[in-house]
């Protein structure tokens, strides 16, 4: 799990990039999640047409503002614990809130803080929930619908006057 604490950089990087280059690099070039839905759900997905929710602004909207509850939560959450007020949740979660009752081998164990801990497993569960929910609408749908309403793409992307198609 010490890992994951590396996916904060995922999380941080498409935006860095973003300010620098204004464009979005990151899912042009980088970001291994659409690699992942491109190279391995394009190879099972039964590519049925998406319906009119999941390419309209409403789920757009949905997932920016899950991604937001998300951060404050992760951050909050990491400074309780950091102070002693919280106990850490050393386990995955879908969503913010579901357990998932597994327990993820772990690569490799280092003797950090508990803070870090509870920070990895937090990032991770985003990262988690994301994959699975963009999996499942992969191999449904389309293999990247997840790219349409992905808050990353969404808070990177400038709106177009009278497009609301930002491809
Ligand atoms: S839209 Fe999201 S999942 Fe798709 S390439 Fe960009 S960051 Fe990755």
């Amino acid at each position: 799990m010490t890992f994951s604490i590396l996916g904060i950089f995922c999380m941080v990087f498409p935006f860095v990039l973003y300010a620098k280059y204004k464009e979005r690099i990151w899912c042009k070039y980088i970001c291994p999640r659409a690699g992942f839905f491109q190279k391995v759900i394009g190879k099972i997905s039964l590519n049925i047409k998406p319906p009119k929710f999941f390419t309209g602004e409403t789920m757009k909207q949905i997932t920016i503002n899950y991604f937001i509850v998300n951060i404050l939560f992760i951050i909050f959450s990491t400074v309780m614990v950091y102070l002693g007020k919280l106990a850490p949740m050393i386990y995955l979660r879908f969503f913010i809130a579901f357990k998932i009752p597994i327990t993820i081998p772990q690569l490799l164990v280092l003797d950090l803080p508990v803070f870090l801990y509870h920070l990895g497993f937090r990032v991770y569960s985003v990262m988690f929930t994301s994959i699975v929910i963009g999996s499942i609408l992969g191999i449904i749908f389309k293999p990247r619908l997840w790219c349409g309403f992905c808050p990353v793409r969404s808070l990177t992307t400038k709106k177009k006057k009278g497009n609301s198609s930002n491809r």
